[in-house]
């Protein structure tokens, strides 16, 4: 049975972010197992993830006020993600919580030596937000000031909420990853895009390569609607293109040590900035900030730091 709240007039959620939840649940062993063997781990860990929840958090950390819009199942564990976000003090109003549903898992092996990895991705509920139940989540979409989208949910909830937004006024945000070719049809609905460099190829349909194929993939998406088209190029750090032409934006140097969820963090930082009204670059320039310590330390949601962390 899917529980429909529906969000009553609520006070305003500077950021709302529209995406996925899961579990990652994580086994550490000297190797990878070969097909039908088992293998004695070193260790486990189970950590909340999903690029729409760490995206959440990672606003949520440098000071914006937070919505979330996501069906979470809440068999397993989902009760444990709803708790995780609700400590990060992430308003779940807009979450829709399924009895009947496993929400997602991924369940990842990580091989001690040589650090290579095997990731299974059972998408669970994500794979069933409906528009429906972003409709139910109107009061809080339309009293932001952004609104976030990534593609691990189906994409016609996505257009819902940036339709919604679109009509209030609202910034809309779409991290194109995956790089699903369906959600091109949301780019006329996107203020800004926002992909890294192999996501950005496989978008335009261009080469994956250097900043030269970077910044033709990034002209190329610019015409089909956004404002703004944002290439993130790791420690190369971020091309911006828009009407005023291309600009590289260069990454903090930082000693890396797990870059996973740099792109989630950045994303984070780039709404919270312009949900507190400052320029793109501005904003980009928060969202790298934020980004380089995230990478300089292991772990996703765990590595991401706090407003207070960040050099004025
Ligand atoms: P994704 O995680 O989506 O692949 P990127 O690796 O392009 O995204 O990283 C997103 C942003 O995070 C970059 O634009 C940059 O600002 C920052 N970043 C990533 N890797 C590093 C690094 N090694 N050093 C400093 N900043 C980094």
């Amino acid at each position: 049975m899917s529980d429909s709240r529906a969000v009553a007039g609520s006070a305003a959620a500077h950021v709302v972010v529209v995406g996925s939840i899961n579990m990652d649940m994580v086994s550490h062993s000297r190797r990878l197992p070969a097909p039908g063997e088992t293998l004695m781990g070193e260790a486990f860990v189970m950590a909340p993830g999903g690029k729409g929840a760490n995206q959440a958090v990672a606003a949520a950390r440098l000071g914006a006020r937070v919505g979330f819009v996501s069906r979470v199942g809440t068999r397993a564990h989902g009760r444990e993600l709803l708790a995780a976000l609700a400590e990060e003090g992430v308003d779940a109003r807009g979450v829709q919580q399924d009895e009947t549903a496993l929400p997602g898992i991924a369940v990842i092996m990580v091989a001690s030596e040589g650090g290579e990895n095997s990731i299974v991705y059972v998408p669970g509920s994500n794979a069933q937000l409906l528009p429906a139940d972003v409709q139910a989540a109107a009061p809080l979409l339309q009293a932001a000031r952004v609104v976030v989208a990534q593609l691990e949910v189906p994409v016609p909830a996505i257009r819902c909420a940036f339709e919604m937004a679109r009509a209030a006024g609202v910034i809309t945000i779409l991290n194109a990853a995956p790089a699903l070719a369906e959600g091109a049809e949301l780019l006329p609905l996107c203020d800004w895009l926002v992909l890294n460099e192999t996501e950005a190829a496989q978008f335009a349909g261009l080469a994956v390569g250097g900043l030269a194929e970077a910044e033709a993939a990034a002209q190329a998406l610019l015409a089909r609607g956004p404002r703004q088209v944002l290439v993130t190029l790791g420690a190369q750090g971020a091309l911006l293109a828009d009407a005023a032409g291309l600009q590289l934006l260069p990454a903090r140097a930082v000693k890396a040590v797990d870059t996973v969820g740099a792109g989630d963090t950045f994303v984070g930082g780039l709404a919270t900035g312009l949900a507190e009204g400052m320029s793109p670059v501005e904003a980009v320039r928060l969202g790298q900030a934020a980004a380089a310590i995230a990478v300089s330390r292991s772990g996703v949601q765990s590595a991401m730091p706090r407003r207070s962390e960040l050099q004025p």
